[in-house]
Parts: structure tokens; sequence; C-alpha cells
């Protein structure tokens, strides 16, 4: 059976290939009476031993995409695995208790998992609790006979299909394999999305309910460029999404042609194109796609990827990684953004009613208990800045006052090391994110104590909108070219300027090709997007004219009352494929 689906565009790119369900099975079993528990402790062993290679193949798989410490998750699950006491009980719980392996390992695994999260303040057990659970999951699964899905394991071309992937499923999602994701929720900002672009994945994101109606191996066909989706297509259909993906790689090829070349609008004004990173191994695409700068590091990629705080050294090796990759090029490094989609296993977050109104970011950084762990950030940080140029941006700013306090940490730290005797670079600028409306109305007083401004349009539009960035069911809302978001963007390059600062935006708008021309008329100085979206965005300016798109962006912000008739308005300034 054909079906044809229509979902979120969010990452560019076509592909064909089957499908690979990444959804949790149904583990439920029944408790039974058995006679031979000999043959239930064979199972038992069957299914570890199952599990224990299924186990080494994801953790080479890891190694070999993330690195020996990213994996170390799994070292620890394959000591659980071969813990004789832990085997020894379940065994003995079987025979006393004559009863299935299914039940002998839940009851062990279980009084374990107590202990060890009874030992409230100790991250060291909760972690230990954490890995017995995800290990008892997997031999269970072998037990009943089921598939536990591990996108780290994908070994075939596949696109992959799941109600939701995390930050850290989509960084396991290795692309040779994976050549496309389709979810049931999520829209084009959020981080799933975001990295789905970073990796070059084609994904369609929101369809509802994807998962309920596609099976394992079922032959898709996706093109994320216009959010469709076609299960199990016919000849046509294949050959139709095929030409599709042709036509796309023949444009990108095109692209490519200015890499090295300057970014200059048709009357030569020159603007910034720089790239958005969430770990120093994205500094590769950067550079193949000629971006000037990057202009947004998301740091909390290197909090969600360890098994505890990273460290001021390790953190120091993966900013200066990232200055040297850049070659004296600047760097804009946001402070750690935990919280909204993005949690940390080892620490501790409330639960919240609106995580994406609460405890999150800079108002963690700057609370007694983030202050320890801003404070090492900063330093690693400050340590790193001899090795290129180096800029330091807060995310979530609200508050003038809140800027001033974390300034104030990277003044106090500054003087620290210096006191020790370690060079600091004298030239490094702290600016901040604008991403809530509050601070893109005050831009003006900001302005004064800021070195730079970067719009997070992910954020300053579900704030202004008041619509969630991660709910499909409101993504009408997300109107980058609502006027609304045009005016506060204007305020905000417009109180930069009066101040002799820069503004740029490393938002998605930044490399949306309808946004571009607007933000060049506003004047936006800097533009930081996925690094993929940096060549077409030059090959655009490269056609536009500033004072057509100064023209066309005023009278949108002008005259304008939706975002419809902002697009409309386009079509008498630009005219271009
Ligand atoms: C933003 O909000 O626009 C932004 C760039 O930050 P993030 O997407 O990480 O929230
Ligand atoms: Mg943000």
């Amino acid at each position: 059976m054909t079906d044809m689906l229509k979902g979120i565009a969010a990452s560019d790119g076509v592909a064909v290939a089957k499908a690979y369900l990444l959804v949790q099975p149904d583990l439920s079993f029944e408790t039974v009476t058995v006679e031979d528990t000999n043959a239930e402790e064979a199972r038992l062993d069957v299914a570890l031993q199952a599990s224990q290679d299924e186990l080494s193949v994801i953790r080479e798989n890891a190694v070999a995409s993330l690195g020996e410490e990213a994996a170390a998750v799994f070292d620890a699950h394959l000591m659980v695995l071969a813990d004789p006491e832990m085997v020894g009980q379940i065994k003995e719980t079987i025979r006393a208790k004559k009863t299935n392996a299914e039940t002998g390992l839940k009851e062990v695994t279980d009084m374990f998992i107590a202990i060890f999260e009874g030992m409230d303040d100790n991250p060291y057990m909760q972690e230990r609790a954490a890995d017995i659970r995800d290990v008892t999951k997997r031999v269970l699964a072998h037990l009943l006979g089921v598939r536990l899905p591990n996108p780290a394991a994908i070994s075939e071309e596949s696109i992959v299909i799941a109600h939701d992937l995390t930050p850290s499923d989509t960084a396991q999602l290795d692309k040779n394999f994976v050549k496309a994701f389709v979810t049931n929720i999520g829209g084009r900002t959020s981080h799933s999305a975001i990295m789905a672009r970073t990796l070059e994945i084609a994904a369609v994101l929101g369809t509802n309910n994807i998962t309920e109606i596609v099976k394992n191996g079922d032959v898709l066909a996706v093109n994320g460029i216009t959010g469709e989706v076609v299960i199990n297509p016919s000849e046509e259909i294949i050959a139709e999404f095929t030409a599709a993906g042709e036509a796309y790689a023949a444009q990108k090829a095109e692209w490519a042609l200015l890499k090295d070349a300057q970014t200059v609008t048709a009357d030569g004004k020159h603007f910034e194109l720089a790239a958005n990173i969430g770990t120093p191994k994205d500094v590769e695409g950067v550079n193949e796609n000629g971006a000037e700068a990057v202009g947004l590091y998301r740091t909390e990629f290197l909090y969600m990827d360890s098994q505890d705080f990273p460290t001021e050294d390790e953190q120091y090796q993966a900013y200066k990684a990232v200055l040297e990759g850049m070659n004296g090029k600047p760097v804009v490094v946001r402070t750690m953004d935990i919280g909204g989609d993005k949690e940390l296993p080892y620490f501790d977050m409330p639960h919240e009613m609106n995580p994406f109104l609460g405890y999150r970011a800079l108002r963690i950084s700057i609370s007694e208990t983030g202050d320890a762990m801003f404070r090492t950030q900063i330093r690693a940080l400050l340590r790193s800045s001899v090795h290129g140029q180096l800029r330091i941006m807060f995310p979530m700013v609200a508050l003038l006052t809140e800027f001033r306090a974390a300034k104030k940490v990277f003044d106090e730290e500054k003087a620290n090391l210096l006191a020790e005797g370690v060079a600091v670079a004298d030239d490094i600028q702290v600016g901040i994110m604008i991403e809530i409306p509050a601070a893109a109305m005050l831009a003006d007083q900001f302005a004064k104590e800021v070195d730079f401004f970067s719009i997070g349009t992910n954020d300053l539009i579900q704030y202004t909108m008041a619509a969630d960035r991660m709910n499909e069911q409101v993504s009408y809302l997300y109107q980058p070219y609502n006027p609304a978001i045009l005016r506060l963007i204007a305020n905000v390059i417009k109180a930069a300027h009066a101040e002799g600062k820069w503004a740029g935006m490393c938002g998605e708008m930044a490399g949306d090709q309808q946004a571009v021309p607007l933000l060049m008329g506003l004047g936006l100085d800097e533009f930081s997007m996925s690094a993929t979206s940096v060549l077409r965005t030059r090959s655009l300016m490269k056609k536009l004219d500033t004072a057509k798109m100064q023209e066309y962006a005023n009278r949108a912000i002008t005259e304008c009352g939706t975002a419809e008739e902002v697009l409309a308005l386009a079509k008498e300034y630009i005219d271009v494929d």
C-alpha cells in the first residue's frame, strides 16, 4: 500500500531507503512457576551472552563515531552484565522461587536499583542504577525475543522513524547509513532538526503518527526540502524522488564553487557569514563550507556527551581545538544552555511545568547551584583565548543585572588567572544572545554595556509568539517574517549600531533564504547558520542589492500587518530563482 504524509521540512536532502523504527518495544511478561529451573538458567545465560555481544558492537561503533570517552557508558553496561554477584543472585532466585528467568532478572535488578538509588547524594551510585536499568531492558528484550532499537548499531542504509529524537539520539546516528529521519513531533528549530542540518541528514518532523503507520523494513521516500514522505512508493515515485535528490546535489555542487569567495552583495557590500557548531568535530564542516567565522558554538553538547561535568581541562581542550581549527577567524562561544529540551543525566534538574520558561541557561550559571560550574567554564574559555579570536556570549539574558552578574564572573576569573600567571587574551569580546523579548525591547540599554548582540530567533520567536518551538500543533505561529518579529530585530540592530557595536543572528532565521533579504535590509552584520546553508546564502547575497533590500525591509516593518504581506512584497524587490 502506498501512503503519503506531509510533515515539517526540517533538513534538506532526499532519500529512499528502508524504515528503521526507533520505538520502545513492549517488555511486559508474566511471572510463571517452572519445574525445569536449569532450562531457565540456560535461557538467562543465552540472553546475557547475546546482550554482551550486542553491547560490544555498539561500543565499537560509538568509539568510531564519537570517541573513547563517549563510549564509556557502554563499558559500564558491560561491567554490569559480567557482575558475578548479580548474576549469581538472579540464578539463585530462579532456583529458590522456581520461577522464570524474566522474573528472576527483574526481582534482583529492581533490588539493586533500589539500593543504588537510595544513596541519594551520590551521583556515581545514581549512574550505576541507571546502568542496571538499561542493561535489564536489554537482557529482558533478548529473553522475550524482541528487538531493542539502537540508533548506533544501524549498519545498512536506513530511514529512522521515531516519535521524537533527543539531541543525544541524533548524535548517535551514523550518516553513512542513516539517510533521513522522520518523527511524530518536533519543529524546524528543535535541536534534533538543527543537528540534522549539521550532519546533512534529511529530516521531516511533526508528522503526528508516522510511528503508527510504518513498519520495520517498509520502503520510504523522504523529501526533507518539501516535507513529503511516501510509504512503500511506486517505481514512478521512487524515480521522482531520485530526480529531486539529483537536482539538489547538482545545486549543491554549484554553490560549492563559492567556497573561497568573499560574501559580497551585487553592489559590493560585505556581510559576515558564520556557522553554528555543537562540537569541535563540526569545525571541519565549517571550513569545508567556507564560513568566515563560528557565530555560535553550543557548548552544552560538551556537557551532554559526557558522563559528568566536563573538567576545566577537558573544556579547555575543546575550545582550543575549535579556535585552532578556525585559524584566527572569530569564534563565538556561548556559555552552556542546559534546560529546555537539553537535559544532563548527571545534573539533578527540578521537574518543571514549562522547562523552556524555567531554570535554564544563564539562569543556572549565575545561581548559587551553578556558580562553580560556570566559573569552571569561564576559566577554560579564558585559558583558551590565546589560541585564536575568542568571543563569549551568554544565553537567555532577560535582565541587564543578569548580564552584569555574568560579566562580573568573567572579570573575576580573568583577574584570578592573570594573578596565577596564566596568559589570557586582552581583546575578548563579551556579548549576549537576544532571545527574550524583554532584552530585544531594551537593546539600547544593553548596547551600552555589551560588545555585541547575537539574535537567537529560535527562542525569540517562541517567546514573542508564545508558541512552543517543539510543538507542531502551534508551528503555524513560528513566523520569522511576521512584522512583529521584524520590528524587534530592527530595534536590536539599530540599538547596537547607535553604540558602535555589531549585531549578528545565530537563530535558524539567519539561514532562511526568504529572511536573508530582509535581514540584509535591516543592516544585520553577521549571519550565523548551519554550515550547510552558508554557500547557498553567499550565492543569494551575490544577487541582491543592499539599497533595494533596505527599502524592502523598511516597507515590511512599516506597512505590513502579516507575514504573508511581507512575503508578497518580496516579489517587488527580489527576482532570483
Ligand atoms: C536560538 O534560540 O535562536 C539559538 C540560537 O539558541 P538555541 O537554538 O540553542 O536555543
Ligand atoms: Mg536559544
